[in-house]
C-alpha cells in the first residue's frame, strides 16, 4: 500500500510551490490507489502563524484534494500535528542516545558564535562534526557527574555523523547521490526547548506513518542524507524520495518568490491571506489551478495539456516528472483556465457569485442568452462584469470612436434602424434588412455595424450585435438608440 505524505509548516499560507508538491502527493496517492496524509509540522513555535493550518486544509479541499488522513479527517496514525508528538519523539530519541548515535550539547549560543566566527576568519564554513567536536561542551568530552549537572539547564541533542564511507542517496527523479560524511554536520535533532527539530520529526514520523514514498521539494534535497543516517541509525527502512523541481519565476533566472506575483500583478496563492488575493478571489477555477500546477514540472508524454483532476489521477506518472527548474507562466495559467470555463455549461457557470452578482436584474433567459453569448470572451471570472456591463448601460460612450464615424453620418443608420425595429422585424432578420438598404443607400456594412454597435452598447467591442438586440429585446434597444441620436446631436452641436 502506498502512503505518501503532504507535511506543510503552519508559517503562513500556502503558496502556490507548496500546493504543487500537495497535488504530485495526491496524484501520486490516488494513481497508486494508496492513502494521503496531511502532516502539519508545527515544531518550530516561533514560526508557527495563526490560522495558516486551516488555510492548508481549505486549500486542499477548494482543490479537490481532501487528505485521507489528517488533523481534521483524523486516522490511524495520528496525532498528525507534530506538536501534539512530543512523547513519541523523546522516546525515539532515547534510543539514539543509547546507542550512541546522538549526544547532548550542552555549547552556549556565545561559545557556537565565537566558534563560527573564528573558522570563517580562516576562511571555511562553520561545521560542528567529528573533526571539532571534541573541543566543545558535550557529553562526549565530559563526565557523567558533569552531564548531569549540566542537564538541568539547557541543552540540546546531536546526530553523532560518524565519519566513513561515503552516504548515497537515492531519489527517484535524480537517481543515485553520493555525499562524504565529511561534509556532514552532527545535526541538532532535538532543540533547548524540548521540541524536534525538522530532520528529527520527519524521520520518526515518515517511519510510524509508514509513508512509502517522500515527496517534496527540490529545496530538501540537501537534507537528504543527513534522513538517510537517521534512517541507518535505527536501522529503519528508507522510503522512496521524490524530489520535485524548483518553480522558476517567469522569466526562468532564480526561483520564483511571492515578489515576482506583486511585481507582474499574479497571485501566489491559491486563496486570500489577509490583503493578498488569491486564484480563487482573481476568478479562477479550482480545475485550471490544478491543472497548471500539474503541468509546472510534469508532462504526459503527450501533447495534451487539458486534464480535469480525475484525468490527472489516472495519467499520472513518476517518469513524466522532470528534473530540471519549471517556469512559472501566468498567461498559460490564465489560457488553461479560460479552456475549463468553455467546457463548464451556461446553467453551471450561472451558479458562480461573479456571474449572479452581475446578471442579478436581468430574466433567467436573458441571463442564459448572456452566459452563452460572453463565456468565449472569459479568462477568469473576474472578467465577468466588464464583459456583462454593455448589457447593463452602454455608457460611457466610448468619444474616440465615436468620433472617427461621426463624419459618416451615423445618424442616418440609427433612424434606419430605429423605423426597421418599430416596423417589428425580427431580430434575426435585422441584418439582412440593414444590409440590404445599405447596399441601397451605397453605404458601407462598416459605418452600419459600427454606428449601431456604439449606440447599443457605447463601444465597438463585444458580442454579436444582433444576438446583443435579442437579449436586450426591441424597447430597451430603441431606447439606447434614441439615447445615442441625441448625444451625437448634442456632440455635433458642440
Ligand atoms: N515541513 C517541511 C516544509 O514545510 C516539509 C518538508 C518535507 O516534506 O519533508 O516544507
Amino acid at each position: 500500500m502506498e502512503r505518501v505524505r503532504f507535511a506543510p509548516s503552519p508559517t503562513g499560507p500556502l503558496h502556490i510551490g507548496g500546493l504543487r508538491t500537495a497535488l504530485f502527493n495526491y496524484l501520486y496517492a490516488r494513481k497508486h490507489n494508496g492513502v494521503f496524509i496531511l502532516r502539519v509540522e508545527d515544531t518550530d513555535q516561533n514560526r508557527y502563524v495563526e490560522g495558516s493550518e486551516r488555510y492548508i486544509q481549505e486549500a486542499l479541499e477548494w482543490c479537490g484534494m481532501v487528505p485521507d488522513e489528517g488533523p481534521y479527517n483524523g486516522g490511524e496514525f495520528g496525532p498528525y500535528r507534530q506538536s501534539e508528538r512530543k512523547s513519541i519523539y523523546l522516546e525515539y530519541i532515547r534510543v539514539l542516545l543509547e546507542n550512541e548515535k546522538a549526544y547532548y550539547a550542552f555549547d552556549s549560543t556565545e561559545e557556537l558564535s565565537n566558534a563560527r566566527a573564528w573558522a570563517e576568519q580562516k576562511g571555511h564554513a562553520f561545521r560542528y562534526g567529528a573533526h571539532n567536536r571534541l573541543q566543545f561542551v558535550n557529553s562526549l568530552t565530559l563526565s557523567n557527574e558533569e552531564i548531569e549537572e549540566r542537564k538541568k539547564g539547557d541543552y540540546v541533542i546531536r546526530l553523532k555523523v560518524d565519519p566513513g564511507p561515503m552516504v548515497s542517496v537515492f531519489d527517484e527523479i535524480r537517481g543515485a547521490v553520493a555525499v562524504s560524511t565529511e561534509e556532514l554536520d552532527d545535526k541538532i535533532l532535538m532543540k533547548s526547548d524540548g521540541m524536534p527539530t525538522y530532520h528529527f520529526a520527519n524521520v520518526v514520523d515518515d517511519h510510524l506513518m509508514q509513508i512509502s514514498c517522500v515527496i517534496r521539494g527540490e529545496e530538501w534535497l540537501p537534507s537528504l542524507p543527513h534522513h538517510q543516517l537517521l534512517y541507518d541509525a535505527f536501522q529503519w527502512q528508507c522510503p522512496k524520495f521524490m524530489h520535485l523541481p524548483l518553480i522558476l519565476k517567469p522569466s526562468g533566472k532564480g526561483k520564483l518568490s511571492k515578489r515576482d506575483g506583486e511585481k507582474e500583478g499574479f497571485p501566489v496563492f491559491p486563496l486570500q491571506w489577509k490583503e493578498s488575493i488569491g486564484y480563487k478571489e482573481k476568478g479562477f477555477l479550482p480545475e485550471s489551478m490544478v491543472n497548471y500546477l500539474a503541468l509546472l514540472g510534469w508532462n504526459s508524454g503527450t501533447e495534451d495539456e487539458l486534464f480535469s483532476l480525475a484525468e490527472l489521477e489516472k495519467r499520472f506518472s513518476v517518469s513524466g516528472v522532470q528534473k530540471g527548474g519549471a517556469r512559472f507562466d501566468y498567461e498559460k495559467a490564465r489560457w488553461i483556465n479560460h479552456q475549463h470555463l468553455q467546457k463548464k455549461s451556461s446553467e453551471d457557470l450561472l451558479q458562480f457569485g461573479e456571474f449572479q452578482m452581475a446578471l442579478k436584474d436581468f430574466t433567467s433567459a436573458q441571463q442564459l442568452m448572456i452566459v452563452a453569448l460572453i463565456k468565449e470572451r472569459l479568462y477568469t471570472l473576474d472578467d465577468v462584469y466588464e464583459e456583462v456591463r454593455l448589457f447593463i448601460s452602454p455608457y460611457p460612450f466610448d468619444d474616440k470612436a465615436l468620433e472617427k464615424i461621426l463624419p459618416k453620418n451615423p445618424l442616418l443608420v440609427l433612424e434606419e434602424v430605429q423605423k426597421v425595429i418599430a416596423s417589428g422585424v425580427p431580430a434575426e432578420a435585422l441584418k439582412e434588412v440593414l444590409l440590404e438598404w445599405a447596399t441601397k443607400q451605397s453605404l458601407g456594412v462598416g459605418v452600419v455595424m459600427q454606428s449601431l454597435r456604439i449606440a447599443l452598447v457605447g463601444k465597438l467591442s463585444g458580442p454579436d450585435l444582433f444576438a446583443i438586440i435579442t437579449v436586450l429585446g426591441n424597447s430597451v434597444s430603441l431606447r439606447r438608440i434614441e439615447n445615442a441620436i441625441t448625444y451625437i446631436n448634442l456632440k455635433q452641436k458642440s
